[in-house]
């Protein structure tokens, strides 16, 4: 629906030509934790959407790792809501700006047309010149259209929990990377549940595509929960695949693209609701050049995403996969410890502000000495707390 709109404030007149069919009927759950960057709301706000739900505003993110916790504060840099709510929200405001939908319409297969697609669905077949497949982790666009695999897959598994007295302020976001043996992380993010105040507590753990899974992933959250004094026990476990990005798959053939999760997203953090609607504006920028020239053979489109501001930051998010969860991860996280101005730009990233120049240059000084440290195959002992 994120694409759609920002098709129909790009192309008016498509808008009534369009249509946006989803399996499910909404208001329908979405396995996520739902936390927010505010660089999203901003892009929509540019097409003057925006999505009022309930919500937890961010004002700041925390970074454990080495038995310590890093806290850096930057202002209104997002919020975490329910997708039950959110995604509902989005789809009433495509409603209201006349944006055909189908819901309960599931796309079982795709065939070639000589003017496009014939999409097969639970409804029956719909014809359509060009199919954006934004049908998540589970494409079934991108099984059809026979798109290799990506080299990296995802997990991840999430409860909603009350609060308890280790946790930080009810504006952070926790990301704890304390088990090093894992190519992943577990979070902290606080939540509104029916109005009450909720974390929603997961693990994210990465791997390659076709190497065995490392860990079970619930016995990792069960661990985790129980450092907190948390039984996982009874509490409803929500666990799901994550399709990350690789820049080496082309997400687009004649007449049909990728966008969002289908067509991958972050895999250091497995961000993804930020990355659908940057796709989304930029796959409508990229239609309204070439629906009007009839050039729908596509084949720039993984070049075009590559050089936006989407596929820059997915790209350096998945360089960042093998330092994170590669060789140099202890002097990784001995850095971000001690520069907590890298941190500030990451916050400033996810809010949608203009990057601070000063903190990115010191952090970028003290890279290069940790960098040193790594090839000397050295780890620097970490800083007085609070000392920068
Ligand atoms: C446990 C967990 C926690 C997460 N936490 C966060 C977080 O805090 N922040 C964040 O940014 N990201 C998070 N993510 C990732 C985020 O949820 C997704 O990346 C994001 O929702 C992708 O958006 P999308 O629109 O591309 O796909 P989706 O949101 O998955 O939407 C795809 C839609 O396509 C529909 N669909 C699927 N198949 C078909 C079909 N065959 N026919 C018709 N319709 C179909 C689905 O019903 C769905 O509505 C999390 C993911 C998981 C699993």
């Amino acid at each position: 629906m994120a694409t759609a709109l920002f098709l129909a404030h790009a192309m008016p007149a498509l808008t009534d030509r369009m249509l946006v069919v989803d399996a499910e009927r909404f208001p329908r759950e979405k396995f996520c934790a739902g936390g927010v960057g505010a660089r999203a709301d901003k892009l929509l706000g540019s097409i003057g959407v925006s999505v009022c739900v309930p919500g937890v505003p961010v004002n700041a993110i925390a970074f454990r790792a080495m038995g310590r916790t890093t806290v850096v504060r930057e202002d209104a840099i997002g919020r975490v809501v329910r997708r039950v709510e959110f995604d509902h929200e989005l789809l009433q405001i495509g409603l209201r700006r006349g944006i055909p939908f189908s819901g309960g319409t599931r796309v079982t297969g795709l065939t070639r047309t000589p003017r496009g697609y014939q999409v097969d669905t639970s409804a029956g077949p719909i014809h359509a010149r060009v199919v954006i497949g934004a049908d998540g982790v589970r494409s079934v666009v991108r099984r059809t259209l026979g798109f290799q695999a990506a080299r990296y897959r995802a997990q991840a598994i999430e409860v909603d929990t009350d609060p308890v007295d280790s946790d930080l302020e009810r504006d952070v976001l926790v990301f704890d990377a304390t088990r090093r043996d894992l190519p992943g992380y577990y979070w902290d993010f606080p939540t509104l549940v029916d109005g009450q105040e909720k974390v929603v507590r997961g693990v994210y753990i990465l791997r390659p595509t076709d190497g065995p899974a490392v860990v079970e992933i619930k016995a990792v959250l069960e661990a985790e929960l129980a450092t907190r004094g948390i039984d996982l026990g009874k509490l409803k476990k929500k666990r799901y695949a994550e399709l990350v990005f690789d820049p080496h798959v082309p997400v687009s053939t004649p007449h049909s693209l990728l966008v969002g999760e289908a067509a991958g997203i972050d895999p250091v953090t497995g961000e993804g609701i930020a990355q659908a609607i940057y796709y989304g504006a930029a796959a409508a920028k990229y239609l309204a050049e070439k629906l009007p020239a009839g050039e729908l053979d596509f084949q720039d489109w993984p070049s075009v995403i590559r050089r936006g501001s989407i596929g820059r930051d997915l790209i350096v998010r998945s360089l960042g996969v093998g330092l994170f969860y590669g060789p140099p991860r202890a002097n990784i996280e001995a850095f971000l410890h001690a520069s907590p101005e890298f941190i500030r730009v990451g916050c400033q990233h996810f809010g949608g502000k203009p990057w601070s120049k000063a903190a990115l240059l010191r952090a970028s000084g003290r890279a290069l000495w940790h960098t040193g440290y790594f090839l000397a195959g050295r780890v620097p002992s970490l800083p007085e707390p609070g000392g920068g």
